[in-house]
């Protein structure tokens, strides 16, 4: 079957090395979506003429119709634009490249119109893995992991037989603050904590590895993807970014997948899988590394990622009220209007303060949670 795919969330950090392995391989694009950035999308939607493309602002989106009025693509505004895209006939992959939790129903769309997944969009995992991965069976589509951690499991997993993983070890750089005591980081700044050692990567995203939410995001994303529990997963701290992460089998054997730090190869193996064909990613050249460091992560100072680990345990709807309270709590931190330790206090308050013991949750209790979260938080 010949690729064709519609990307959501194309103008992003993912978005765009989707776009630069579809290039590269000639794969076929038939949507494209963005929240606003319209001059890029233009450009994008001019390179690789999909059929149509979705911009989830009404007015960025009335004036890309307009920029594209000479053309044959169809430009639909508002969250329809981005379920059109999700659903669209003539693509059979989605890449899920939206940031945050906006990212959850598309998702769902994609499945509901069963197609294939690419997903990047850890949140849709986070906040409704329990939903997303029973609708993901019922309709038999394959899920692909983006995010780095999350395929060099998948990739370590390639030729073991079923039920031979024992733990799942996923590496961490640390972040831009790895060491710094809580003291520390009461005073870092905005521009400080985007400067990350090793990816170049949208700014949520780019917070959440400074707090460390992003691996407690990943332990979670890790959970669903290869069904295995809390406890026998292990975060290791590995400042090179170079083992992207590893496998223990049953019998202690370890295996590791290693690469340079280029989202290009986790997004093209889950674009080609399982074929493996050249990448523009560097090559690694290990004796240029020289030498690899690991350490155990400091749970007391970077409270988001043992928040994370606690909010499953709490019950099902905890890990979305954690996600939401992390979202609004980095936009308020992105616009200086929280300090930077104030992110794990909001999570950590919204995660005491929720109140719901019961047990099979619906995606409206999602929602709920997700909405009722940043009502109260937000300022
Ligand atoms: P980004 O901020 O660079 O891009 C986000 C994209 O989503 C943009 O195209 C934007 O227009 C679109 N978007 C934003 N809000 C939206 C909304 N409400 N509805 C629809 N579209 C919206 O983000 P990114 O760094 O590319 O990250 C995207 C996802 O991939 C995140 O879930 C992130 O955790 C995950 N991820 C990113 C990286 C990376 O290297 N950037 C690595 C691993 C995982
Ligand atoms: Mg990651």
């Amino acid at each position: 079957m010949t690729k064709n795919i519609s990307v959501l969330g194309s103008t992003g950090s993912i978005g765009v090395q989707t776009l630069d392995v579809a290039r590269m391989h000639g794969i076929k694009v038939s949507a494209l979506t963005a929240n606003t950035s319209i001059e890029l999308l233009e450009d994008q939607a001019r390179e690789f003429k999909p059929d149509i493309v979705g911009v989830v602002d009404e007015n960025a989106a009335k004036r890309l119709k307009i920029a594209l009025g000479d053309t044959d693509i169809k430009v639909i505004g508002g969250e329809a634009g981005i379920i059109a895209a999700a659903q669209y006939e003539k693509a059979n992959t989605v890449v899920n490249a939206i940031v945050g939790v906006a990212g959850m129903l598309p998702t769902l769309s994609a499945i509901d119109a069963r197609k294939d997944i690419a997903l990047a969009n850890k949140e849709t995992l986070v906040a409704g893995g329990s939903i997303v991965i029973s609708e993901i069976k019922k309709a038999g589509i394959k899920l692909y992991p983006v995010d780095s951690e999350h395929s060099a499991i998948f990739q370590c997993l390639q030729g073991c037989p079923e039920k031979s993983l024992k733990k799942v070890i996923l590496t961490a750089s640390g972040g831009a603050f790895f060491g710094k005591s809580m003291d520390e980081l009461k005073n870092v700044t905005v521009e400080n904590a985007l400067k990350h050692p090793n990816w170049s990567m949208g700014k949520k995203i780019t917070i959440d590895s400074a707090t460390m939410m992003n691996k407690g995001l990943e332990v979670i994303e890790a959970s669903w993807l290869f069904d295995v529990e809390d406890k026998d997963i292990d975060v290791l701290i590995h400042r090179e970014s170079i083992i992207h992460s590893m496998i223990q089998l049953k019998d202690n054997a370890v295996i590791a997948q290693l690469g340079t730090a280029d989202m290009r190869i986790p997004i093209q193996y889950a674009l080609t899988y399982p074929e493996r064909l050249p990448s523009p990613a560097k090559e690694l050249d290990l004796s240029e590394i020289a030498e690899l460091h690991f350490a155990k992560p400091d749970y007391e100072t970077f409270k988001c990622l043992a928040l994370c680990r606690e909010a499953p345990k709490k019950g099902g709807i905890y890990p979305a009220v954690a996600n939401a309270a992390n979202e609004v709590a980095v936009q308020m931190f992105l616009d200086e209007k929280i300090g930077f330790t104030d992110i794990a206090e909001i999570v950590e308050k919204a995660l005491s303060d929720a109140d719901f013991d019961k047990k099979n949750i619906t995606l409206d209790d999602i929602l709920w949670a997700d909405k009722e979260t940043r009502i109260k938080f937000r300022r």
